[in-house]
């Protein structure tokens, strides 16, 4: 699951090798951006954004969003893919090296001086050099009878949590993800928990909330129906969104949290 320290690292690992360097191959395997070719033109950046990725090339940001399956790779010039072909959303080559973007959930091209227009909406970035612990408090307060599992997912409170932490983060402060932000004891917590843990996790590619990072590397996520690492009371899962389109798993300690 892609979440904001996936992103940081990934921005981290394409602008090592990209950075600087001319494209020399730029496919972009969407229909609305098919015909758009920036080879020739040179990467001036890569640029974590909560969730988003922003790959500045000449006059142009090619924006991206993993969502759920999304991932870019780095390959050495002529090694194999990981992932298969009919996935690649974008294919950008530099010398000696190609990015594959896999199943992004999203891919544009926007001219570079309308670049902060995608990503305006979002609120502090966790990751981000704006970030702002008191507003995205109050950010997260803003509507206190939500269910604090959305308020904590919601980009536009505070970017770069996902389902992975949301589930995380309220078995830590041990609050039901259904339980309204407005009632969580100590919300300013939840933000400074939030920061940290995301922070210890942004340079390694395996996640991990518990500090455990092979084996139990969570506390809740996708442990339904096995014992609480805490209480060992059954782990249950449930589904959480603000419309019926947009439902994600979540999971949590009856015990646990309240
Ligand atoms: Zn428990």
């Amino acid at each position: 699951m892609p979440e904001g320290d996936t992103v940081y690292l990934t921005a981290k690992n394409l602008a090592a090798v990209m950075d600087g360097q001319t494209l020399t191959r730029c496919d972009l395997r969407v229909p609305k951006f098919a015909t758009v070719d920036l080879s020739g033109d040179v990467v001036d950046g890569v640029v974590p954004r909560g969730k988003h990725l922003l790959m500045r090339v000449g006059e142009y940001t090619i924006h991206s969003h993993l969502k759920m399956e999304g991932s870019w790779h780095l390959y050495r010039e002529g090694s194999r893919w990981r992932r298969p072909e009919w996935q690649a959303r974008a294919v950008l080559g530099v010398e000696g090296w190609t990015a594959v973007g896999f199943s992004l959930g999203m891919l544009e091209v926007v001219p570079r001086d309308e670049e902060e227009s995608v990503v305006r909406y979002l609120g502090p970035d966790l990751l981000g050099p704006d970030w702002d612990a008191s507003l995205a408090l109050t950010n997260l307060l803003v509507d206190p009878t939500r269910e604090v599992g959305l308020a904590l997912l919601d980009q536009r409170n505070l970017a770069g949590l996902g389902n992975v932490y949301r589930s995380e983060l309220c078995f830590l402060r041990g609050v039901l993800p259904t339980r309204p932000v407005g009632e969580v004891e100590q919300p300013e917590k939840l933000i400074d928990l939030a920061k940290r843990l995301i922070e210890a996790n942004k340079d390694r590619a395996e996640r991990s909330t518990t500090g455990v990072l092979r084996g139990e590397a969570d506390w809740v996520y996708r442990r339904e129906g096995k014992p609480c690492l805490r209480c060992g009371t059954t782990i249950e899962r449930g589904q959480l969104g603000d419309t019926e389109l947009e439902l994600r798993d979540t999971y949590w300690c009856p015990r646990c949290q309240t």
